[in-house]
């Protein structure tokens, strides 16, 4: 491994997003917009995997659990109901002499462009939620919220998928969307966004299990982090104290990632009561009992919440997946070791040279009879080495190149065999044209 100091890393790795069309700044032609980016080709299917990753896992090979696609905006009481209204704030501070912004606890540790310290006024409180207005008139009566989170979209409609889904608790809903808050500091590139993407589970349960369900959802995720190629060394949990806890919960656990800038959370798990029913209960006057017809219980469930974000879990598989490799003296190698289940694109096609139309013409089979199985890229650009190159950046596992080879010109034994190279150990291996397809689907199930 060459030398990656932390300070650089991560501009390294931002360098490469932009490189490798994996992160863009939003609106970069007009000079951006802070807290917002976009994701390019590489990084919308990084991206569609973890969520795709999480759905199968989560929602598709569980048998209790259902999902559900709810709205950016909802009624405006949701927000009332939930606390976002009132209490979604973070403390706020201004500098009087620059007119500097921060959040009261991240203060920068610069001096002030104006000279000596900042002069900081007092904290205020300042609301997290996007307003907007829906229907022609802007005001009041028709102010509606961006979702800060998708969280709450789940508790009301509660009732509605308990009626179709025909589960019974301990049960599930979960949702995979996008999220907005007006971050006082979006800082660390995806980190912290102002719209970015969370998916939650919110796990109903009877009262009094809250404990151990709680901590089968903690070992759960955390398991689950390393099946979609996190190392288990940059994952750990924290524990809420009790004074740490809203009023409501009984336990809190954030999982956390060793990023570049800092272990950091990914995901929350908290075990919330019933608080998030109950007030949706008392502020729309609609019952949010449960009746459970084998016990003659009736109770107001609890839940078990883990809520995880996409941008976050996708800037930590790239930074776990960022290897520097000195393969000679003077050459680096970049390579984006992702799992193959979540690598954006799994193999590429290359013919040898592209101005032998046996070459191309044979090469487009092999892509043709790849193309409905896997995510495959074509390249004929440059020499075979620049190819690979290109690919380790974007992180592909496996590169099938079409030779004379393959056409047969050394001989009947190697016709229809072409070379499959594997990415991090970068051997290649002789394999027959008609093998291929069982061969990478096997490697990418192992
Ligand atoms: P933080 O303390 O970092 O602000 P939080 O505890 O407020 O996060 P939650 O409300 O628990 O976050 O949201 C659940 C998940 O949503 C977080 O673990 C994170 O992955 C994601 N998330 C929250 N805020 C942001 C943000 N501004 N940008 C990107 N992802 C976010």
């Amino acid at each position: 491994m060459a030398d990656t100091k932390p300070v650089n890393l991560m501009d390294k790795i931002v360098a490469l997003c932009k490189r490798r069309g994996f992160v863009f700044q939003s609106s970069e032609i007009y000079g951006g917009i802070n807290g917002f980016w976009d994701y390019g080709p590489m990084g919308a299917e990084l991206k569609r995997n973890v969520r795709d990753a999480w759905w199968n896992d989560t929602v598709r090979r569980r048998t209790d659990v259902v999902g559900i696609d709810g709205t950016i905006i909802t009624h405006p009481k949701v927000w009332e109901a939930s606390g976002h209204v009132t209490s979604f704030s973070d403390p706020m501070v201004d500098c009087k002499k620059c007119k500097g912004r921060w959040r009261a606890d991240q203060l920068p540790e610069t001096k002030c462009p104006e000279g000596g310290p900042h002069d900081y006024t007092e904290a205020r409180q300042f609301n997290l939620m996007f307003e907007s207005h829906a229907g022609p008139v802007k005001d009041d009566s028709n102010k509606v919220y961006l979702r800060p989170e998708t969280a709450q979209v789940i508790f009301v409609q509660f009732q509605n998928v308990l009626s179709v889904s025909r589960q019974k608790i301990p049960f599930g809903i979960a949702q995979i969307g996008k999220a907005f808050r007006n971050e006082i500091n979006p800082r660390n590139f995806t980190f912290r966004s102002r719209e970015f993407e969370q998916m939650e589970l919110e796990f109903f349960i009877k009262p009094g299990t809250d404990a151990d369900w709680h901590q089968k959802w903690v070992a759960e995720r955390l398991k689950w982090y390393e099946t979609i190629g996190l190392p288990k060394e940059k994952l750990s949990i924290y524990e809420y104290k009790k004074e740490e806890l809203a009023h409501y919960a009984s336990a809190c656990v954030d999982v956390m990632f060793a990023f570049p800038f800092g272990v950091q959370e990914l995901e929350g798990i908290a075990a919330r009561g019933n608080f998030d029913l109950s007030q949706h209960e008392k502020f729309s006057g609609k019952s949010m009992m449960y009746f459970d017809d084998e016990t003659k219980e009736k109770y107001i469930p609890h839940v078990v919440e883990p809520s995880a974000g996409v941008d976050r879990i996708c800037l930590a598989l790239i930074c776990a997946a960022y290897t520097e490799e000195e393969i000679a003296p003077g050459d680096t190698r970049i390579v984006m070791k992702f799992a193959p289940r979540i690598a954006p694109v799994k193999v590429a096609v290359f013919p040898l040279l592209r101005n032998k139309p046996p070459l191309v013409e044979k090469a487009r089979q092999v892509f043709d009879l790849l193309q409905p199985h896997f995510t495959t890229e074509w390249d004929d650009r440059g020499n075979i080495g620049k190819r690979y190159r290109y690919q380790d950046e974007q992180g592909t596992p496996w590169c099938v190149t079409v030779d004379f080879d393959t056409l047969g010109e050394k001989g009947p034994e190697l016709l229809d065999t072409v070379t499959l190279r594997d990415r991090d150990t970068m051997k290649q291996d002789r394999v027959k044209i008609a093998d291929l397809v069982s061969l990478i689907s096997q490697k990418l199930r192992s």
